[in-house]
C-alpha cells in the first residue's frame, strides 16, 4: 500500500477535520438512510447518475468534518460503500492516465466517424461524443496535478509528525508520477 493509504486509515474513525466537504459529499450524505446507506430507491435515474458520479467517497458528519466511507478488498484496492467504486490506491502515472483516456478517444473517432458516413444518430449524442473527447484530453493533466498536491499535502503533514522519511511507505514513493 501507497503512504496516502495510512494517511487515509488514520482518517477512518474521526474524520478530516482539515477537509471541507465537497458537493458530491453533502448530497450523497442527504440520501443516505437512518443506517448510513445510500438510499436510492426514491430517486430517478437521472438523480442516481448523478449522485454516483459526484460521490468522492466520504460521507460528511454532523459537525462538519467527513469520514471516508472504503473498505479495505484483499487485492490492495478499495470498495466505496456507498457508490459501489472499486479503487486501486496507487494513482496511475500521466502515460498511463494518457494511455486510457487515448483508448476511449479512440472509439469516439470511429463512432463519430460511422455517425456522419452512414447518416446515423442525433446531435445529441454527436455533442455527447465531443464533449466527452474534449474532456478526456484534459483528464491525464488534471489528475496528475490532483495527485501531487495530495502528495505534497500528506508529505508535509509526515514530516511535521515523523521529522524524517518513514522506510515503511516510502517505498511506494515511484508509483507517483512525476511527469
Ligand atoms: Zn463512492
Amino acid at each position: 500500500m501507497g503512504r496516502n493509504y495510512a494517511n487515509t486509515r488514520s482518517n477512518k474513525n474521526k474524520g478530516n477535520k482539515h477537509t471541507t466537504a465537497f458537493e458530491g459529499t453533502v448530497r450523497i450524505t442527504k440520501a443516505l438512510n437512518k443506517h448510513g446507506q445510500l438510499n436510492l430507491k426514491k430517486k430517478n435515474k437521472q438523480e442516481r447518475r448523478e449522485l454516483i458520479a459526484n460521490c468522492m467517497h466520504h460521507v460528511q458528519k454532523k459537525n462538519g468534518d467527513v469520514k471516508m466511507r472504503l473498505i479495505e478488498n484483499n487485492d490492495e484496492t478499495y470498495t466505496c460503500r456507498l457508490c459501489g467504486a472499486r479503487i486501486p490506491f496507487n494513482g496511475a502515472t500521466k502515460k498511463e492516465l494518457k494511455e486510457m483516456c487515448n483508448a476511449v478517444t479512440t472509439e469516439l473517432n470511429f463512432a463519430q466517424f460511422i455517425m456522419q458516413s452512414g447518416g446515423i444518430g442525433d446531435q445529441k449524442t454527436a455533442s455527447f461524443f465531443a464533449k466527452v473527447k474534449y474532456e478526456l484530453a484534459q483528464t491525464p493533466k488534471i489528475v496528475t496535478r490532483v495527485q501531487k498536491t495530495y502528495k505534497k499535502k500528506t508529505d508535509t503533514k509526515k514530516s511535521k509528525k515523523n521529522r524524517g522519511y518513514d522506510s515503511k511507505y516510502g517505498s511506494k514513493y515511484g508509483q507517483w508520477s512525476e511527469n
